[in-house]
């Protein structure tokens, strides 16, 4: 049994692993360990605190799946609720849907009764509202290019929590979780609650989940291609290289090429990739005292 994460979900595996050493499974173990990564108020990229979009509202994106059916389930652009992981989950078990967005994702989680949440704290709307103040002069009435400029700083706007799991049974799960880019375009929806994009689970083969720039994961199917390597037998921090090096063929420039990628194999081995050089994951299997944090493979790309 194992919990791996982005190194941000590191308070949600301590959260859950006394239950899930006493037989949580995998699904709800990653459900729960979002929770509490959802509810942490000084993560401001994740549920409740998270940074608001261009208009100052927060809009959240999540998706689950569970391995052994590739069942998956998702929801894109929600606003006024405290677990948006819990509402995919409901998409996924009781809906006939993968992916719900918007109004639409909204009326369905008022439907299955999830719990409203009041998303936006004092501090995020401050960094919120420092963010327009530093644009530059001459933009204030041009909104798509204020858009860009505000989302292209990654340092400021980025972050999302992934979890990845294999329980005391072999069952595998992952669940991802964001607020997304802050400053985002209303309506935009991330890698996130996209299946293939930023987060797969095979349980025949592994899981991998992606923080960074959702745009380019979308675009090249970054979490499915890792699992796809880890199907062909390369390990897990050789299918995050190879996924990630894939991304270069994009021909972004380099302040775009921003991918973070964790892994974990179906025979329970695990690793993280990044084309940041200082970035983290943590795990933790039976072997472990508390939650560890190791340093990923650094790819460049540029
Ligand atoms: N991948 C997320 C998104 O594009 C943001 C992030 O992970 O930093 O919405």
């Amino acid at each position: 049994m194992i919990l791996v994460s982005s190194a941000n979900g590191s308070i949600g595996i301590d959260g859950v692993w006394s239950e899930f050493q006493n037989g949580l499974d995998a699904l709800t173990a990653v459900e729960r360990a979002t929770w509490i990564v959802e509810d942490n108020v000084e993560d401001n990229s994740v549920g409740t605190g998270g940074l608001p979009n261009l208009d100052g509202e927060v809009e959240l994106d999540a998706s689950i799946m569970e391995g052994s059916k590739r069942r998956a389930g998702a929801v894109a652009g929600l606003k006024g609720f405290r677990h948006p992981i819990s509402v995919a989950r409901a998409v996924m078990e009781i809906s006939p849907h993968v992916l719900l967005v918007g109004d639409g994702a909204a009326r369905f989680a008022k439907e299955v009764g999830a719990e409203p949440g009041d998303l936006l704290t004092e501090k995020a709307s401050l960094i919120w509202e420092k963010g327009l103040e530093s644009l530059p002069e001459g933009l204030s009435g041009e909104i798509l290019k204020k858009a860009q400029a505000l989302t292209q700083d990654p340092e400021k706007a980025v972050g999302t929590v992934n979890f990845l799991s294999i329980d005391s049974q072999g069952a595998m799960a992952s669940a991802v979780s964001t607020s997304g880019w802050a400053w985002k375009w209303p309506g935009r929806a991330g890698d996130s609650p996209v299946v293939g994009a930023g987060n797969y689970c095979d349980a025949r083969f592994g899981a991998a989940a992606c923080t960074g720039f959702g745009e380019l994961s979308i675009r090249a199917s970054t979490a499915r291609t890792v699992v796809n390597y880890l199907s062909q037998g390369a390990t897990p921090e050789e299918a995050g290289v190879q996924a990630l090096l894939d991304l270069k063929h994009l021909d972004e420039p380099p302040e775009k090429l921003i991918m973070h990628t964790v892994i974990l194999s179906s025979d329970g081995t695990h690793g993280g990739v990044s084309t940041d050089p200082n970035a983290t994951y943590a795990w933790r299997d039976e072997t472990c005292k508390t939650t560890v944090l190791t340093k990923r493979t650094h790819v460049a790309l540029y």
